[in-house]
């Protein structure tokens, strides 16, 4: 009998080496802005087949672009699972968070032939009622039901908050080293070339995980400048110059989630050199720790930044409405900017509000038609007011776009619902002052968000952007210059604003 049993396991054993390894992807994903008193329910993407999700990663840059793209040159074949996502504005809502990590587990548990690992594509700031780390109970779960040998790669955006657990339920983590988020599909790739190294037996990554005490505000994390540009460089040179190190990554965190690891950390994966990890990784959080000189929080308000840009004396000046940034959560409809173009009589500016309910008023009026409506401001209190707004419908479109570069994140197309282009009074024929009204809360990230609606962005003087960071890839390449506004609203870029009750205390750049 036991030797029968061992010829069935060498010829199991046998068998798995010479088929071609199966890794499973899912992930389920949100930037959960928990200070808002919200509960957001996790919802399964639309099934797809796996050659409709292949074909449309091959289209893409985003991770699961990197993966796929990867994995057919590494011999690997890669199959959909469980991909779920929740709004940002607000925490998940337990039930259906459990609903969704129970379905994906059950794909892994039973999938026939069976997997061999996963890469699962996290966001890295997931909170859920109970779980403060909610990406931290995906991989425990999923380790616990997989086995300690089943590889688990993980990936997760630049505003990921990694805590300790994390790091020790899974074998490899990743995250974005660019905000603007450009190297997505390079995520990707990353991810599978090291799962095919583990499932292959060439491979045995460990990982380990520093953290400074300290925030780095969003305002301060754009990898493409200083400050933050030279950590982002250190972790490329060290994957690229010591073939042990694996990945070496310095997420820059997410400040809305009140969670004891909020904040930056680095995380460094090594082919089986733990020490090296532990070096390295505390060499990275001490260049963070570095920064704080460079640190000093100083931006401009509403009314001080529209006077500014209206000076010049080069257009178009980009204002960053940081506390309405849409891709952190927030509602899409605060007023602050707005108000102040209208207010302080502004020439030739461009905002774009999610105001489902103004739009069907200029879609009711028609093209040409006269437009009087109080704008923006309904989704709370805390966006500014509604704001009277009178000039006429300039034009009316279905609000889809493509973007055919790599902007932050790596998504193609984009949808903001009906979308109406309001001229508002004040207008020129040479300097429009354009309001477009949108369905959806679409981020700024790509130009043909105006392009496409025969708004043209470099003849322009002022433009809004509802985010911080992430429209830069977009706006940089036509900016005479960006301002980052300190704007009120959910993603209102003080924490001073805030009330914290999770957080570590006594991080440097947090309220005393
Ligand atoms: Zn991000």
């Amino acid at each position: 009998m036991k030797t029968l049993a061992l010829i069935a396991v060498a010829v199991c054993v046998a068998s798995a080496q010479q088929r071609r390894p199966r890794i499973a992807v899912g992930g389920l994903v949100a930037e959960s802005n928990s200070l808002y008193p919200r509960a957001q329910k996790m919802v399964e993407s639309a099934p797809v087949t796996r050659e409709e999700w292949l074909e449309s990663a091959a289209r893409q840059n985003t991770v699961a672009s990197g993966v796929v793209e990867a994995a057919a040159k590494l011999g690997v074949d890669v199959y959909p699972v469980v991909r779920a996502g929740a709004g940002f504005l607000g925490y998940v809502e337990k039930k259906s968070f459990d609903e969704k990590l129970d379905k994906l587990i059950g794909q892994l548990k039973t999938a026939s032939p069976p997997f061999d690992g996963v890469i699962l594509i996290q966001h890295g700031a997931l909170v859920v009622e109970g779980y403060l780390h909610g990406d931290e109970e995906v991989a425990r779960r999923v380790r616990r039901a997989m086995g300690k040998q089943f590889p688990i790669v993980i990936t997760h955006d630049f505003h990921s908050n990694v805590s300790d657990e994390l790091v020790a339920n899974c074998d490899v983590l990743i995250t974005y080293k660019e905000n603007p988020h450009l190297d997505t599909k390079e995520r990707g790739v990353q991810a599978a070339t090291i799962i095919a190294g583990m499932v292959r037996g060439t491979l045995h990554p460990v990982q380990v995980v520093a953290r400074p005490p300290m925030i780095v505000n969003i305002v301060f994390q754009d990898t493409f400048h200083a400050p933050y540009e030279p950590i982002k460089a250190e972790s490329r040179r060290l994957e690229r110059t010591n073939p042990k190190i694996l990945a070496a990554s310095v997420p820059g965190g997410y400040q809305w989630s009140d969670v004891p690891a909020m904040g930056p950390s680095a995380i460094v994966v090594t082919d089986g050199d733990r020490a090296l990890a532990e070096r390295e990784a505390r060499r990275l959080s001490g260049m963070l720790w570095d920064l704080r000189d460079k640190l000093v929080f100083r931006v401009p308000d509403a009314a001080t930044a529209v006077r500014d840009a209206m000076a010049g004396p080069k257009f178009p000046v980009v204002l960053m409405d940081t506390g309405d940034n849409i891709g952190g959560g927030s509602a899409g409809d605060g007023t602050a900017l707005l108000s102040e173009f209208i207010r302080q009589k502004a020439e030739g500016w461009v905002a774009v509000i999610s105001d489902a309910a103004a739009n069907r008023a200029a879609f009711a009026a028609g093209v040409g038609g006269a437009f009087d409506q109080a704008v923006g401001g309904k989704t709370d209190k805390i966006h500014g007011d509604p704001v009277r707004v009178v000039g006429r419908v300039r034009s009316l479109h279905d609000g889809r776009f493509v973007e055919p570069e790599v902007r932050h994140g790596g998504g193609r197309y984009g949808d903001m619902g009906l979308t109406s282009v309001i001229e508002v009074e004040g207008s020129t024929r040479d300097l429009p002052n354009l309001l477009l009204l949108t369905n959806r809360p679409t981020s700024p990230n790509s130009l043909h968000q105006l392009i496409s609606n025969g708004v043209y962005p470099q003849r322009q003087r002022i433009l809004a952007a509802k985010g911080t960071i992430a429209p830069r890839a977009a706006y940089e390449p036509v900016a005479a210059r960006i301002v980052e506004v300190n704007t009120p609203g959910a993603t209102d870029v003080n924490p001073a604003r805030f009330t914290f009750k999770n957080v570590r205390p006594g991080l440097f750049g947090m309220p005393r």
